[in-house]
């Protein structure tokens, strides 16, 4: 089937969900970069979903899913088939415990936690993703990662089954989690919080978003660290000693704020970032015998 009726006749079978043709990833991804996604769908319902998942399955579609897109480089021939966000709201409070939806904004659901004085999230209010993409990437900072509050994670299989899987079912390490091993889909997650209080969770999440601003450059678009944490290094140490802080490839800048993270300065295409990432790479091994790992996710073609 072609794309223009995929379109419309999605546009039709799931109403509440939007849906786009030809849709640059660019609008939708943090560094501002990436070719166009033949159909792009904001899911709003776990009907909608469940939908995407029965149809791409008959039609023999290719499906990729996004979270805020704060963690991806898509490159610049864009993605193929059906590209779907999760975008489920909802944030549930029950004393200490918070079922959120994974479309959810961490700065969103930061700013409510404080209203109800729930702390143990602090670490996460400046984090600028969705609940999907960091219960999956088990997002961290400050000390804190998504493991240390995830009680429960409501999921749908490619089959279309919802299952419900507890703490110790989610394989969780550093930015890792069994869902970067399946093809599961995170509809909801329950965390665990704990009682506080409205003003010093205030100055927690103001200290580390200033902590933030001063160390981060958070004024041009990137997806944060590039690269992972070795197991005895710090990825942005070492690029500095490489002496490659403020290298240029194309419109891919390494940042001369941090080196961990790779900036969109001037109109960048995914090949400058890939170029720039490699060559950062050979440069640290020839250096220093260390291989960088990315953390940042690349899709598309
Ligand atoms: C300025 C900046 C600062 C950052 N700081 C941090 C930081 O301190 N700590 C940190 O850990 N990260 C940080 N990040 C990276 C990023 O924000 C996190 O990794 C975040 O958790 C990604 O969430 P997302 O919704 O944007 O996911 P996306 O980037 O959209 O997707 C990431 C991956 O998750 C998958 N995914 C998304 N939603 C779902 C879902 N519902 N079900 C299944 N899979 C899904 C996607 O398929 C993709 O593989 C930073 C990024 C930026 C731009």
């Amino acid at each position: 089937m072609n794309k223009e009726n995929i379109y419309k006749q999605l546009t039709k079978e799931i109403p509440n969900s939007k849906v786009y043709i030809n849709e640059p990833m660019k609008n939708h991804t943090s560094f501002k970069i990436g070719g166009i996604a033949d159909i792009y769908i904001k899911a709003k319902t776990v009907e909608d979903i469940k939908y995407i998942l029965n149809y791409v399955k008959n039609e023999q579609i290719k499906l990729t899913i996004v979270g805020n897109g704060s963690n991806i480089l898509v490159k610049d021939g864009g993605i193929r088939g059906i590209t779907m966000q999760i975008d489920l709201d909802g944030i549930h409070i029950n004393e200490e415990t918070v079922k959120v939806g994974a479309g959810v904004k961490l700065a969103t659901l930061g700013i409510a936690l404080k209203k109800e004085e729930l702390t143990g999230f602090e670490f996460a209010a400046g984090i600028p993703g969705s609940i999907g993409g960091a219960v999956r990437m088990n997002a961290g900072a400050y000390g804190g990662e998504f493991s240390d509050i995830v009680e429960k994670v409501t999921c749908i299989t490619p089959e279309g089954i919802v299952k419900e899987l507890e703490k110790e079912e989610l394989q969780y390490s550093y930015r890792h989690s069994r869902f970067v091993d399946t093809n599961e889909i995170i509809l909801y997650a329950t965390l665990k919080l704990e009682k506080g209080n409205e003003i010093e969770i205030k100055n927690k999440m103001d200290e580390l978003m200033l902590a933030r601003k001063t160390k981060q450059p958070l004024e041009l678009p990137s997806a944060g660290s590039t690269f992972k944490r070795g197991a005895d290094f710090y990825a942005s140490k070492i690029i500095e000693e490489a002496g490659l802080k403020g290298f240029k490839i194309g419109g891919a800048q390494v940042s001369e704020k941090h080196s961990g993270f790779v900036v969109n300065v001037d109109n960048a295409t995914a090949k400058d970032v890939l170029e720039l990432t490699q060559y950062m790479k050979k440069v640290v091994y020839e250096k220093f015998g260390k291989e960088l790992e990315l953390e940042v996710e690349i899709i598309g073609e």
